[in-house]
């Protein structure tokens, strides 16, 4: 029987990787459901491509065009939210979870429940619903298995291991575009400059998240709730080659990293093929070539998005105010209207304001107490001044 494999966030930079992964071994699986919101012509191609069963495009607009080219394929076209969450119920092997943000948290919820393995790449899922997803898994009997490539690390060095002989992690980051600028220059960076990553090529929203570090700060969170830590637990370091992607801490001294190239093919592969690891046609690292790998302290002045995720470290429940925050402070950022250093004084103000509002203060139980609150949590952030 071949495997039935969902891919929701078909066209963004994650599910563009994964086709890679299913592409050349296509015939042994079966493509059940893609997504994709906006990019209508690449959903088109990948259609024409994989002929899954099912492919929804989020933004209304965009369905006729959908419909027109991919009419006599048989594949069974839709548009919407609704349908989307209608796809994500579907029962199947394997979906890989890659629609950035908040969006993506109800649909990564819901393959929680509905998929045999969830290959997690949406990270606010865990920051935003840590406890429930995790619970929906438990009670499904879902393999969880993260796709971002420092938790990939991290679960990979913990196979075999026990989990009581861990005693820390480390996350490893780039340190992004701005990790030589100084506080000063960073105070009129501009989206352009902000856009700019060294290593890895993403996504708009996460390449900034990146330089802010605010992508770190949800990293951090999404580690606790994966490998049960405290935030005392979690160390980040810069480290600008982006080769050891993460490392394990033991009990006895050792520790273990995970190196490879930047690519996120690996951390895909892996979780599509756990526990065995298959063919992927990527080169290892050339150690001689790399010659040395720098590691060194962040910066917290000059990323105080790592400062003040503190606060969401002590009280898990924060999460989902805090990415709201930081989704919000993103749209100010990229539409010109706030600076980028306004960012996170922007999400720190969100807290505070936010701990005064009594329907906030409840931990989200459910999906509507989820969209309750993150709802709540954008109208203060859209009302700080600056
Ligand atoms: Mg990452």
């Amino acid at each position: 029987m071949k495997r039935k494999i969902n891919i929701f966030g078909t066209t963004g930079s994650i599910g563009q990787s994964t086709l890679e992964v299913f592409r050349g071994n296509r015939d042994a699986y079966d493509f059940i459901a893609f997504s994709a919101y906006d990019n209508v012509d690449q959903l088109i191609n990948d259609c024409i491509e994989f002929k899954p069963q099912y492919a929804n495009i989020g933004n209304e607009k965009h369905f006729a065009k959908l419909k027109n080219v991919l009419s006599d394929t048989g594949i069974i076209l839709s548009y919407g939210r609704d349908s989307l969450v209608d796809l994500a119920c579907k029962k199947v092997d394997w979906s890989m979870s890659a629609i950035i943000g908040f969006s993506g948290v109800e649909i990564s919820l819901l393959c929680a429940e509905h998929s045999k393995i969830l290959a997690l790449a949406n990270k606010e899922a865990l920051v935003c619903a840590g406890k429930l997803l995790l619970s929906i898994c438990k009670k499904n009997n879902t393999k969880l298995i993260p796709v971002d490539s420092e938790h990939s690390a991290i679960f990979q060095c913990l196979e075999g291991e026990r989990r009581k002989d861990l005693k820390s992690i480390t996350l490893t980051a780039s340190g992004g575009p701005f990790r030589d600028w100084s506080l000063q220059r960073m105070q009129s960076a501009t989206l352009e400059e902000a856009l700019k990553h060294p290593n890895w090529s993403m996504g708009a929203r996460i390449t900034i998240d990146s330089a802010s570090m605010f992508n770190k700060s949800l990293e951090l969170i999404e580690a606790m709730h994966l490998f049960e830590l405290d935030f005392s637990d979690v160390e980040v370091v810069i480290h600008p080659q982006s080769i050891i992607h993460s490392m394990v801490n033991f009990k006895d001294g050792s520790t273990l990293a995970q190196l490879s190239l930047p690519d996120m093919r690996g951390p895909i592969g892996y979780s599509l093929n756990y526990p065995k690891r298959l063919n992927i046609d990527m080169e290892n690292i050339d150690i001689t070539k790399i010659g040395s790998l720098e590691f060194y302290e962040p910066d917290k002045k000059k990323f105080r998005a790592l400062e003040i995720v503190e606060k969401v470290g002590r009280n898990l429940d924060l999460g989902i105010i805090f990415n709201a925050a930081k989704e919000i402070a993103l749209d100010r950022f990229i539409s010109g209207e706030i600076s980028f250093l306004d960012m996170v004084d922007l999400v720190e103000k969100t807290l505070a304001e936010s701990s005064l509002v009594n329907k906030i203060k409840v931990a989200p139980r459910n999906v509507s107490d989820m969209l309750e609150i993150d709802e709540l949590s954008r109208v203060i952030a859209k009302k700080i001044k600056f």
